[in-house]
């Protein structure tokens, strides 16, 4: 489904700069996190493209 409202589409994409994703278990951690919150792996990658 295509995202139509632009303020919505832009918190969409503000959100998926705003994140690191763990590749150990692709938990979500907050920018700023140096490791997983959840299996403390310091594996993770930046959630970041550009469109
Ligand atoms: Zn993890």
């Amino acid at each position: 489904m295509p995202i139509s409202d632009p303020e919505k589409l832009r918190i969409a994409v503000e959100h998926r700069f705003n994140y690191w994703i763990c590749r150990e278990c692709g938990a979500r951690n907050p920018p700023g996190a140096e490791k997983c919150r959840r299996c403390k792996s310091k594996n993770l990658r930046p959630k970041r493209f550009k469109r």
